[in-house]
Parts: C-alpha cells; structure tokens; sequence
C-alpha cells in the first residue's frame, strides 16, 4: 500500500506565496521515496499554477472543494468536470470545516463524492468525532454513520478509487493530536468497515491520519499499521515542514 502526504492548504496564501511554497516542494520532489504519493490542495484561484508548475513531478493537485452538480446556475459554485478540465486529480470532501460551517450532510458529500468519481477525480473523504463524541464514547459510531451515509451508494471498484482520511474535528487545528494508539485503533475499525465490501476494498484503500500531524508526531502515527500517511493543515504551509512529513512518509516503505 502506498502511503501519502496530502496538504490541506485551506484558505490561505496568495498567488507570490502559493507560487513560492510549490516551487519549494517541486524543489525537492525528486526525493520523493518510492511508494509515498504526495498531494497539495490550494484554494481554487491557484490551482492551475500549481497544475503547471507540478506538471512532470510526483506530486499531485487537488482541490479542496467542488458542487456535486456537472454544470448549471449554481452562482459561485466550481464542478468537478472543471477541476478535470486543468488538470487537477483529485478534490477533498467532508472535511470537518464544511461539515461545519456550510452545514454540508452525509448525503451531499456522497454526491459530491459521485460527481468527482463520474470525472475519474480521486475523492480524498473526510470523516471524525468531535470531541463530545469520544467523551460519551460514542466516536466509532459517528464515524461509522459518516463512511455509511456518504459512501453506502459506491460499487467496490468505486471505493477503491477513494481515499480515506480520519480527522477527529478535537484534533484539527488545536495542537492536539489523536495518540497512536487511538489513531491506529479508529482506522482498524474503518478497516473493518471497508472489508464489509470484500477484501479487496480493505487492502486498496488508503486510511490518512489529519489533526495536528507535525514532524515531531508523524512517525509514529505513520507507523501504524493502519494508518496510510496523513492529511496535513497547518504543517502543509510550510515547505520545510511538509517535506520532513514526505521524508518520514518514506520510512514507512
Ligand atoms: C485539516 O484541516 O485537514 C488538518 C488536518 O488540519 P491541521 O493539520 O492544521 O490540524
């Protein structure tokens, strides 16, 4: 299995700073360890820079978002057809902050989740508790619904087009960070939950850590043997940072 490190670069940059964090990473991509797949996501005014500027190197573009819709009146809204047509590969969905702030469901994910797959875009789909949901221990079950919810629809060669990333919303962003014990143990159970499918759905699709995962906690939470590599938010900002995550990445192969 493959391992990966994806960068959530959220709503932040601009086009000087976009621009100079790729350079960086197109820099050092030449490095990249055999096995490890490594994935930016910049906000959508940058994504085509990023296509080209990633264009013959290992490292792949997503988005961060896109409208479960082809085309149509849907005012400030981004397809996924028009995210394939410059060239990036792949969209996060579900992750926490548009859970949250958007109020975004289960079912709209997984319709978002159908339209990047109907373009053959990788979905990377977001899933977690929050914090509440571990206190009354009710955290397997959370992220059991989510995976059912959005994901119940897909075919097994559907799912193993998907890329799995477990981000409890407590550890997203706060400096706190799932223990490798928890991590590994909640990645187990998406495991299980996958080989309900059929063996082979649980053996190709790869599981990612997100949650204030940082060089100084990424080797051992990468070496579990459930965990897959990790989405990464804030440590994706910074070159130095995010290729020291790709190196350790490399340790796991
Ligand atoms: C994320 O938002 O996907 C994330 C993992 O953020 P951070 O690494 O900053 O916690």
């Amino acid at each position: 299995m493959r391992t990966i490190v994806a960068g959530n670069w959220k709503m932040n940059t601009d086009r000087a700073s976009a621009a100079a964090l790729i350079s960086a990473l197109v820099k050092s991509a030449g490095s990249i360890a055999d096995g490890v797949q490594v994935i930016i996501a910049p906000p959508f005014p940058f994504l085509s820079m990023a296509v080209e500027q990633c264009a013959g190197t290992r490292i792949m573009v997503a988005a961060q978002n896109c409208h479960q819709a082809e085309k149509g009146a849907y005012t400030g809204e981004v397809s996924a057809s028009m995210l394939k047509s410059i060239g990036v590969q792949a969209c996060i969905v579900g992750h926490s902050e548009r859970r949250q702030y958007f109020s975004e469901s289960d079912a709209l994910i997984g319709e978002k989740t159908a339209a990047l797959l109907a373009q053959g875009l990788i979905p990377i789909f977001c899933c977690g508790e929050k914090k509440e949901d571990r206190e009354s221990g009710r955290h397997y079950d959370v992220v059991t619904e989510q995976m059912k919810g959005a994901l119940g629809r897909f075919t097994n060669p559907e799912l193993e087009r998907i890329i799995l990333a477990y981000e409890p919303v407590w550890a997203i962003g706060t400096g706190l960070t799932a223990s490798k014990e928890q991590a590994q143990d909640m990645h187990a159970h998406m495991r299980s939950l996958l080989h309900m499918h059929g063996p082979s759905v649980a053996e190709r699709v790869p599981i990612l850590y997100g949650g204030s995962c940082n060089p100084s906690n990424a080797e051992s939470l990468f070496g579990q043997h459930d965990v897959n590599g990790g989405l990464i938010g804030g440590a994706s900002l910074l070159a130095e940072q995010f290729l020291e995550l790709v190196r350790i990445a490399g340790m796991k192969q």
